[in-house]
């Protein structure tokens, strides 16, 4: 339960001073709370620039397209010739050294006569401008008489807005919230808040809500870097919480001596790579103990996680257990189990496909071969675990990752009886910072090495208005017997658009190369899918048209050839993704971007990179930097938290700190017990990592 002191903040935004039933509902939507924005919503809602009124001077001193807060005498209202005009309406202030004009598009006549009486004594802040050889104001922020200059904010924060939303409404609401912030104990440990030179939580957020100077509000500043380092405590803690949960659950020791990995390396057309002999090393070691392992395998697209998988799977299996590998699609689970099933068939292994496609009878005899202990190795989606599939006794569960796993599903994990291990493959290189922040309860093997013998993929980018050239150059390549991936166009909003453009492309070329076009799209059924991506595979179609379905993991290793059309639609780290699709095999590849000009800046620097390097690490340093940890990870569909505060590309070397943090407060097994840890636990609350609530012990 969250404890009471928090519940001011808490408290529907309605109850702020300025925020009435119709305002409630722009900062709902402001806030993106559907449900209701909060007092604390509002606490968070940081200010993004300063508006710096401080300086004053007389008209003659004052500086030039800067805000300037000046005190005049209103001289003269001309308005415009005719009331029809559109020109705007003036008023003339001056004092003992010079005039401007105010200026006013679409005045309120009435509002202006009665704030600017001519002869009437003012201050006028606003940006001051030369135009046509005048000085000039237009729309003055503010016009005050000496009492409203008395309650001006000299340094003015100011908010992001929705339509309808004004920006004082917002200030007003913020500085109410910022009223009803109960006094805290400190959560940052002396020798962090020195470091970091912290201001406590309400001086943090009183910097940056009533800033004193602009540089109050820098996100790079002492007051922003408090609250990010206060997320990414929280965030820490939260993982920490859940990493002890998940041990503290009795893990088994499997053990073998690895005779049956031994036989499927044997069996293996290659040698395996430093890193993925590795990889293997750190999961042997930990299947080996009797705790549960919870590990991330990450390694680009094509460095060879499935083999690193079927090893550990080997060695439970060995040990008398059975293992399951999950894939997030049909046709992945069924690539999966056809490029393994040679190597576990050559070790005796015996292993068995489930899909959602299953006839029931087929699936009645399957789930009774698993629950007998007559299948070893089970493929299937994800869906293999929601469904309480009864295994006989299931040792590991390997799962191929693409990023839709959250902390909620490895609590779902935790909350199974058995003690299973879990073993986590994303393709995506993940930053380091990222790891932390999203995996921070997961030991990390990464296969940092590709296979030997990869090529470098010759990428290049065209405009489109190129097509006819690329078509000639993909027909030529066919005719040698290449074969070719073109992905079409994503239309973001709508799938039906996607296929549409897709099918049209596999209309035109076959024009040129006839009944050598395949074509796959998300919206085929899944036997139809799996047909198409067959006859590519075996080379019967030489040119798979396709939409982005082909991203998640689909493997033709003699592709030699990757078009992206409308290239620039695409985000860095998916180029990457589909790129890796070809360089697979011993022939030379090459990708083609084909993109619509003119590009944007961002579009233009993703295709730059991509040109530049195949390193997915670095392309994924280079997409936080790019796109700010937003959706590096897809994290926001995923369901996992996002920051609110804390903006990776910037605080991400806080995370360090705070991990250390979080690990010191943990580490005596007390579950932030007692006085001391009263902080961490408000903190907790505080950003809503309720999750892990339940895992804190009361105290
Ligand atoms: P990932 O799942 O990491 O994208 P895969 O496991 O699908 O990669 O492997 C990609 C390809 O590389 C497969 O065809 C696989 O057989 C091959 N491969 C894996 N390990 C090696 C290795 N050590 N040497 C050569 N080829 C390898
Ligand atoms: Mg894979």
């Amino acid at each position: 339960m969250r404890p009471a002191l928090l519940d001011p903040l808490f408290a529907p935004a309605g109850a702020l001073p300025g925020v009435g039933p119709k305002n409630a509902k722009l900062f709902d939507k402001l806030l993106d709370r559907p449900r209701g924005a909060r007092v604390l919503d509002v606490l968070f809602h940081l200010p993004y620039a300063a508006l710096d009124r401080r300086a004053r001077s007389k008209i003659r001193d004052a500086q030039r397209d800067a805000i300037a807060t000046l005190e005049v005498r209103v001289a003269e209202h001309r308005p415009p010739p005719s009331p029809r005009s559109k020109a705007p309406y003036k008023v003339l202030v001056e004092d003992e050294t010079g005039d401007v004009e105010l200026v006013f598009f679409l005045a309120n006549v009435e509002w202006i006569k009665k704030r600017l009486p001519v002869g009437a004594t003012r201050w006028v802040s606003g940006k001051l401008e030369m135009w046509d050889g005048r000085l000039q104001m237009v729309h003055p922020d503010r016009v005050m008489d000496a009492e409203e200059l008395a309650r001006m904010p000299a340094v003015e924060p100011v908010y992001g807005l929705t339509e309808g939303l004004y920006p004082r409404v917002v200030a007003r609401a913020a500085r109410g919230a910022l009223a009803r912030l109960p006094p805290l104990p400190e959560w940052i440990d002396a020798a962090t808040a020195s470091l970091l030179k912290a201001p406590s939580f309400a001086g943090a957020l009183g910097a940056l809500h009533n800033p004193s100077a602009p540089g109050d509000i820098d996100p790079a500043g002492p007051a922003a870097t408090r609250l990010a380092y206060d997320e990414l405590l929280a965030n820490q803690l939260a993982l920490l919480l859940v990493r002890a949960r998940m041990r503290g659950a009795v893990g088994r020791a499997h053990v073998s001596a690895g005779r049956l990995a031994q036989r499927i390396v044997e069996a293996l057309p290659f040698a395996l790579t430093g890193s993925q002999a590795q990889a293997i090393a750190e999961i042997r070691a930990d299947l080996g103990q009797p705790k549960r392992m919870i590990r991330l395998l990450q390694g680009d697209v094509g460095s060879g996680k499935t083999i690193v998988a079927l090893l550990a799977m080997a060695d439970v299996v060995e040990a008398g257990r059975q293992a399951a590998l999950m894939a997030p699609t049909e046709i992945l689970a069924r690539q999966h189990f056809e490029r393994i099933r040679p190597f576990a068939d050559a070790a005796g292994l015996r292993i068995a496909l489930m899909t959602g496609r299953d006839k029931a009878p087929e699936r009645r005899q399957g789930l009774a071969a698993l629950a007998a202990g007559e299948i070893d190795i089970v493929v299937g989606t994800h869906a293999l675990f929601q469904e309480s599939v009864a295994f006989r006794d299931l040792g590991l569960a390997v799962v191929d990752e693409q990023h839709r796993f959250g902390v909620h599903q490895r609590l779902a994990f935790a909350g199974k009886g058995e003690a299973v291990d879990l073993l986590v493959m994303t393709a995506t290189p993940i930053p380091r910072t990222l790891v932390l922040a999203y995996f921070g309860d997961m030991d990390v093997s990464a296969l940092m090495e590709k296979p030997p013998g990869r090529l470098p993929i010759d990428t290049r980018a065209m405009p489109i208005e190129r097509l006819d050239e690329v078509v000639a150059a993909v027909g030529r390549a066919i005719a040698g017997g290449a074969r070719a991936y073109w992905i079409c166009p994503l239309v973001e909003e709508s799938e039906a658009l996607d296929v549409a453009a897709a099918e049209e492309r596999a209309a035109a070329l076959r024009q040129f190369f006839g009944d050598a076009v395949g074509l796959v799209h998300g919206r085929m059924k899944g036997p139809e899918r799996d047909a198409a991506m067959d006859r590519f595979q075996r080379g019967e179609t030489k040119a798979l048209v396709a939409t982005t379905v082909v991203e998640v993991g689909v493997d033709a290793p003699d592709a030699t050839i990757m078009v992206i059309e409308h290239a620039e639609r695409f985000g860095l780290a998916q180029l990457h993704q589909l790129r890796g699709r070809v360089g697979r095999g011993a022939g030379r590849s090459s990708c083609l971007l084909l993109y619509k000009g003119p590009l944007g800046e961002a579009a233009r620097s993703r295709i730059e990179i991509l040109r530049e390097t195949e390193d997915g690490f670095r392309i994924a340093e280079e997409d936080l930097r790019l796109r700010g940890e937003g959706d590096v990870l897809g994290a926001r569909q995923a369901g996992v938290p996002g920051f609110r505060l804390a903006r990776l590309e910037l605080h991400g070397a806080l995370l360090r700190l705070a991990r250390n943090q979080a690990e010191a407060a943990l580490a005596n097994g007390e579950r932030l017990r007692g006085e001391a840890n009263r902080g961490l636990r408000l903190l907790l609350y505080l950003f809503e990592r309720d999750e892990a609530a339940p895992l804190m012990e009361a105290g």
